[in-house]
Formats: structure tokens, sequence, C-alpha cells
């Protein structure tokens, strides 16, 4: 990334970081996935119970890998049998590691679900919530930030879990109603009425869809 991307996403970076603080929230910038990682065990005590939905943005950082080191009381849905078992046990988790779908200039945090798993828990349940957001999800308002989600994340989703619904076909949303749609819940997290609860890591890098 050359220098002058760079100082632009520091620069908006400072202004998704107030505007999260406007909301109760508290946001971080980190200029590498490194620094993010760090960052994410900093605010996660060893010993803590944490869970995540399919967040390819802590994968990406290496954070899930790091849960699963046996620090961390880590509900690993992907190595368990019983994913309802670990959903339960996600809403009584001490963290919710989760990323965005897109979020606004102002701190305002779009995510977009096929079974609500991960809607739900960001919304209530765990304790605190840490999200990984690399600086390309960072949009100009909602509007545009709906946009990305429908047009962007949730298409590519889509392709990943070999979906039949029309975006995989066009690239971008028809506002389906297909049965396997994975727009079934739209979250807009605008406010957090429990203090220190929402963490937002901040990367300059391109992460997650
Ligand atoms: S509503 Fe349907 S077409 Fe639009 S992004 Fe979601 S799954 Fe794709």
């Amino acid at each position: 990334m050359n220098e002058m991307t760079r100082k632009r996403n520091r620069l908006l970076a400072e202004k998704v970081i107030k505007g999260l603080e406007s909301r109760n929230m508290t946001g971080y910038y980190a200029e590498t996935s490194d620094e993010a990682l760090q960052m994410a065990l900093e605010l996660i005590p060893e010993g803590a119970s944490v869970g995540m939905g399919g967040c390819m943005s802590a994968k990406e950082i290496g954070l899930t890998d790091a849960l699963r080191s046996g620090k961390y009381d880590f509900i690993d849905r992907d190595a368990t049998p019983n994913k309802r078992e670990a959903m339960l046990a996600t809403y009584d988790a001490d963290y919710f590691i989760a990323s965005a779908n897109a979020m606004t200039e102002d701190g305002v945090i779009i995510n977009i679900d096929g079974n609500a798993n991960r809607v739900s828990a960001i919304a209530q349940g765990p304790r605190y919530v840490v999200f990984i957001v690399g600086m390309n999800k960072v949009c100009k308002d909602v509007d545009h930030a709906m946009k990305r989600a429908r047009n962007v994340a949730a298409p590519i989703n889509s392709q990943r879990f070999g979906l039949s619904t029309p975006c995989t076909k066009t690239g971008s949303c028809m506002d389906c109603k297909s049965p396997d749609t994975i727009c079934c819940q739209i979250l807009i997290t605008r406010y957090s009425r429990h203090e220190g609860r929402i963490h937002v890591i901040l990367v300059n890098e391109d992460l997650g869809y």
C-alpha cells in the first residue's frame, strides 16, 4: 500500500473512531494484521470464553488460530458436531468475535445474516464484542454501507457457501426470497447502551468480504 493511501486510511480511521465514541463504542486502529492481532489479544484475557461466527477477518489476522492455542475457552463451532450447543454457549460467552459486512465513516456497523446466530450475538448475550474490520469495509454512510453489504459481501459469501441464489450468478443483489438467501436478518448497530461492551479494531488492510 502506498503512503498516500495509508495516510488517507489513517485519517478516515480517526473519523470512524470518533463516530464510534459518540455511539458508546470503542475504536482502535491497527496498521497491520499483526498489530490488530496483538490488540485483540490484549482485549481478551487468557481463560476467557470466546465464541464467533464464521469470521474471515479474524481468521486472516491469525486470531482464530490464537484462540485455538489452549489459552482460551474457545467455543469452536467448526470443531463440534453439536452446532446448536455451541451457538447457545456463545450467547453466554465472555467475548464474541465478529466482523462487519460494512460500516460507516461515523461508526454505524452493518451485519447481514442467514441464520441470525451472528447478528443475535452481536446484539445481545456475550459480555463483550470485538469486531475486526478491514478499512475496505468503511463506507460513506448507511446507504452506501447497506449497498456494500448487499452487493459485495453477500454475493461473495453466497459463492463461498455454494448457495443457489441469484447473486451467486449475477454478482450483485437481486433482493431475492430464495430458500438459500443469506439475507434474512439485517442488523444496524448504531449505539451501544452498554459502556465498554463493543470494541472495533480497524485494520489498514483488505480483510474479509
Ligand atoms: S437478497 Fe438474495 S440476491 Fe440479494 S444478496 Fe442476499 S442472497 Fe443475494
